[in-house]
Parts: structure tokens; sequence; C-alpha cells
């Protein structure tokens, strides 16, 4: 028996567009592999990436970056949450840099160069207006009127993050930027990283390290133009039923669709249980043969109908693309309300996965 479903991702096409973005970026390119990959597997995603010549990674959680150090063991692996989640040794023990976040993770850190008696690399992390994390302008003050409690911090970057990169006419850019180089003046001197994917296509964005995730997986960076990178993940499931029904006829839990017409109906093996929302009930569509086909009736739990009336040829045990480069993650996301972001970090466990590395030349540096 094989799988009615397939979930296809494209290591290739993730090397290309994290070659993409290095190319336009004015110093060195990471990639952000948080939440395994964006859901992709950091693993596999890690892997082609440093074989495509990136050395430097992000992910949330120290479990993350274990994770990814047995994959990875010469690259530059930091962990954005910081110190909050275990004691500062535990990076020490995997050469793991914590972006400090707060005064106390930074008197952490230093306690913990002082007990190997040496300085231990860390990014800082200044808040520059999202208000979620990092240090605050009255932190970074404190720290400017008593530099030494950065003793024992060895600041390998200096970190911000925008709130609103992916609109470059949002007046928080501009502010951000001007909050950043306030900190830097206040700060020792050392290398920064400010843009993420979106960051990449802001002017005034630049830095020495880019933090780009989003857009490694396909993800549009800058929504108000047409999508410059490649497709990365395509989602296929085979139509396991497939009936006739008459016109009136309604479909799926509390009979949210109605067939206007006799209608042809088929089911595949997706559902909101896959990590494919239930807000796409009755909206959105599928691909088949070189067209869509529209999705009806509620998104249930393991099972997802479409309307394939218009598509006679369509038998028992064809496959339909729901996620892919004619159904862009970015779309299915817009029409369920969501952003494509969230759609790959929620892509099911009962996907068989097939990775292949089309088109990815390697690296020549
Ligand atoms: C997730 C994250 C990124 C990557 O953002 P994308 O929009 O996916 O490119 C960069 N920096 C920080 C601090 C993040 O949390």
């Amino acid at each position: 028996m094989t799988a009615p479903t397939r979930l296809e991702i494209d290591l290739g096409a993730v090397a290309a567009n994290w070659r993409m973005l290095a190319a336009r970026a004015p110093g060195r390119t990471a990639a952000v592999v948080k939440a395994d990959g964006y859901g992709l597997g950091a693993a596999q995603v890690g892997a082609a990436l440093a074989r495509a010549g990136c050395g430097d990674f992000f992910v949330a959680t120290l479990d993350e970056a274990v994770a990814l150090r047995a994959v990875l063991p010469d690259a530059d692996i930091a962990v954005l949450n910081g110190l909050a989640s275990a004691p500062a040794d535990a990076f020490l023990d995997h050469r793991l840099l914590p972006v400090l976040n707060t005064l106390g993770e930074i008197a952490a850190w230093g306690a913990c160069a002082a007990r190997h008696g040496h300085a231990v690399p860390a990014f800082l992390h200044v808040d520059t207006g999202m208000n979620r994390l990092g240090l605050s302008a009255a932190e970074v003050a404190t720290l400017r009127a008593a530099p030494e409690r950065l003793a024992g911090v060895s600041i390998a970057c200096l970190m911000t993050h925008l709130a609103a990169a992916e609109w470059p006419d949002d007046p928080s850019n501009a502010a951000q930027l001007a909050r950043f180089a306030d900190a830097r003046a206040a700060l020792p001197a050392a290398p920064t990283s400010i843009a993420n994917s979106s960051g990449m296509f802001l002017d005034g964005a630049g830095s020495d390290l880019a933090r780009p995730g989003a857009a490694l997986y396909g993800l549009n960076p800058r929504p108000d133009r047409p999508n410059p990178m490649r497709p990365v993940v395509r989602l296929m499931a085979q139509v396991i039923a497939l009936r006739d029904v008459p016109a009136g006829a309604l479909v799926g839990y509390n009979g949210s669709w109605a067939a206007a017409r006799p209608s042809r109906i088929a089911t595949v093996a997706v559902g909101y249980a896959d990590g494919f929302p239930r807000s796409l009930s009755n909206r959105s569509a599928a691909r088949f043969d070189g067209r869509a086909v529209p999705l009806v009736g509620r998104v249930s739990m393991d099972l997802t109908t479409y309307d394939v009336t218009d598509h006679p040829g369509l038998v028992l045990g064809d496959w339909l693309e729901l996620i892919g480069p004619h159904c862009p993650p970015d779309a299915l996301a817009a029409a369920a309300g969501t952003i494509g972001y969230e759609i790959l970090t929620s892509l099911g466990a009962r996907y068989p996965r097939t990775y292949s590395e089309t088109a990815a030349p390697e690296h020549t540096a």
C-alpha cells in the first residue's frame, strides 16, 4: 500500500533561493531554520544549505540548535530565544551562540565566561520597536553607562529585527533603523545583523549578516510584487473517492456547499489534522491537468472535497496538487486568513516526505 499523499521538498530550490539572496546581500547571509526549517526539515535543509556555502544558521531554541549541531559540526548556530530556556553552559557544550535579549542574560553569559576564564561569543539583540525580545533603549543606556556589564561577552553581532520589512513604505522601518543606529553608537563596535527575508529587499537594512528564513522556503518576501523566489514545496493528494451528486446535494459537515448542478466530487486524504486549514472550507483551489479545481464544503479532520465536474477525464487515483507552483503557500494562506509561514510550519506529520535536490550546482567558492 502506498500512501495517498506525498509532500515533495526541493532542496535544490532552497539552495538556489539562498544563493539568490546571498548574491544581493552586502555582507554574509545566514539561514533561519527554526521550527524544523519552517516545517520542511531543519536537518535536510541545513545540510543542503551548508553544501551551498551557508555557514551561519539561526534556530529558536536550544533543542533545535543541539539537533542541528549533530548535522552541521562546523557551522555557526545562533539561538534566537536566548538563554531563557537553558543554562549558559549547555550552549558552550555544543559551541552555540545565544542571542542575549536582556541584561540578565548578559550577566549570566558573563558569569559563564568568568567560570571558563575567557570571553565567549554571543549575539546581542536590541529591541528597536517590536517590543517582543531584545534590549530596550533604557537597557542599552545602562550598558553604555556601565560597560563592565559586558565583561566576558564577545559580541559576535549586534542584532535587531524589523516589524514590517515586507512593506517598504511603513514608517516603522526608518524609525527602527534610526533607533538601531543610536544603539550601535552606545555599544562596543561589532558587526551588525538586521534583515530578515523581506529586509533584504528593503533599502537601508543592509548589514554584515542577513537572516532570511521564509524566502528560502519559497515564500514571497515582497507581497506587493511578483514572487522572485523558487517554489520549494509540493503537496500532492490522490483522489481516494469520486462520486456524482445531483443538483441540490450538500457536501461535507453542515452542508456548507450545495451543488448548483449535477456535480462530481473528489475526496482527498488531507484535512486540518494535517495542517490544512479548516478556514479554507469553500475557499481556494487545487490544481489538476493545468487547471484549478475548487475546494468545496468543509475541510474536515482527515478529508477534503473538490468539485471536479469540469474535469471529466479525472479518475479515481489521480493526483491533485494542493500546494505547489500553481497553488503557492502564500495564496493558500491568503484564502485561509493567515500567512504562508503558518501553512509551512503546520505541514502535517502524516504526509510521506520526499526530498530532491534538482538543479543545485555545487558550491565552488
Ligand atoms: C524568524 C526570524 C527571522 C527570519 O524571518 P523571515 O521573515 O522568515 O525571513 C529573522 N530574524 C528573527 C529575529 C526571527 O525571529
